[in-house]
């Protein structure tokens, strides 16, 4: 006989005709916050989750493909990072992957909301594995484009790790070309900047290619990639941008090798083969982010559906 269902679900939408369906079993977290709402809970398939203004941001099961995809590619296209900004990242993980390069001396994460950060440190251990206390972390609860405007370091690589642009939320000010500029004057010589830009599944490619082209027109070199994520049920699109480094030059080997030489334990998800297969972006996709004319601006912002 087979189990019986949950009966209590979780939906995120895309869009008023697309939704996922999460069974749920238990809430650990559910406020308002001064910025969002947040809800961490049990989901039966993917465990513990954190849900930010109802959007899903990951998921104890499949968080690995996430953040390695966003921060290995990154910090591999940059000659030798030393000085790494995440920008949000509230669960640590985006910072715990970071600190596995053996480069690094200085990891500075800007969150606005420390209810979250506080949360997630109670209840998510096993995602920030102690990154917040390596004394090369310097953890700031500000706004991040506050931070940016006000700042006078350099980065080797910026990783914005956002919450996606929903209205009235506390992020879309921050994928806007005026926000891109100031992340590009904060970056050094041979900087790099990655970030998460929604989903690339075909009928909402809207805010991957209004974001691809919104950093074309501040940065010399822009590769989109993407992955599947479970957890979001969706393919979930990535952007790599630098003044002058090229991440879809790498062969297999040099991945392979680099991975070798500067990241201190074994990764689970990135590698040779999957740095080829994550900027092996589908024909379509490819298609739809070169024919976008969308460039988000303070006065013209792209907001998410939810
Ligand atoms: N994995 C995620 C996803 O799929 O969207 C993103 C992860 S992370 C939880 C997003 C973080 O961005 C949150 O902790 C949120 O507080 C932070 N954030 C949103 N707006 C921000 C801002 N203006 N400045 C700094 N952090 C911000």
């Amino acid at each position: 006989m087979s189990a019986p269902r949950t009966s209590k679900w979780y939906i995120e939408y895309s869009s008023p005709h697309l939704g996922h369906m999460h069974g749920i079993t238990e809430i650990l977290v559910s406020v308002q916050t001064k910025f969002q709402k947040m809800d961490i809970v049990r989901s039966g398939a993917f465990g513990t989750c954190l849900i930010l203004d109802d959007k899903m941001q990951a998921s104890s099961v499949d968080e690995f493909i996430y953040h390695e995809t966003l921060v290995h590619p990154v910090m591999l296209t940059h000659p030798a990072p030393k000085s790494v900004l995440v920008i949000g990242g509230g669960e640590g993980a985006t910072l715990r992957e970071v600190l596995r390069h053996r480069s690094v001396e200085k990891a500075v994460m800007v969150d606005i909301d420390d209810q979250v950060i506080e949360q997630c440190k109670k209840h998510l251990p096993s995602w920030h594995q102690g990154a917040f206390d390596d004394k090369r972390s310097k953890v700031i609860s500000t706004d991040a484009r506050k931070y940016l405007e006000e700042t006078d370091e350099i980065f080797d690589v910026i990783i914005t790790d956002l919450s996606e642009p929903v209205e009235e939320g506390p992020a879309y000010l921050l994928y806007t070309r005026e926000f891109y500029q100031m992340a590009m004057g904060r970056l050094s010589a041979n900087g790099t900047l990655s970030l998460q830009a929604g989903t690339a599944a075909i009928p909402y490619l809207l805010n991957f290619s209004a974001v691809y082209q919104t950093l074309n027109s501040v940065f010399p070199v822009v590769a989109p990639y993407q992955t599947f994520i479970p957890s979001f049920g969706l393919p979930w699109g990535f952007a790599i941008a630098s003044k002058n480094q090229d991440p879809r030059q790498f062969s297999e080997a040099f991945v392979d090798q680099k991975i070798q030489e500067r990241i201190s334990s074994p990764l689970s998800f990135y590698d040779g083969t999957t740095h080829k297969g994550l900027f092996g972006v589908p024909k379509h996709v490819r298609r739809e982010l070169e024919a976008s004319k969308i460039v988000i601006e303070d006065n013209h912002p792209l907001f998410t559906y939810h």
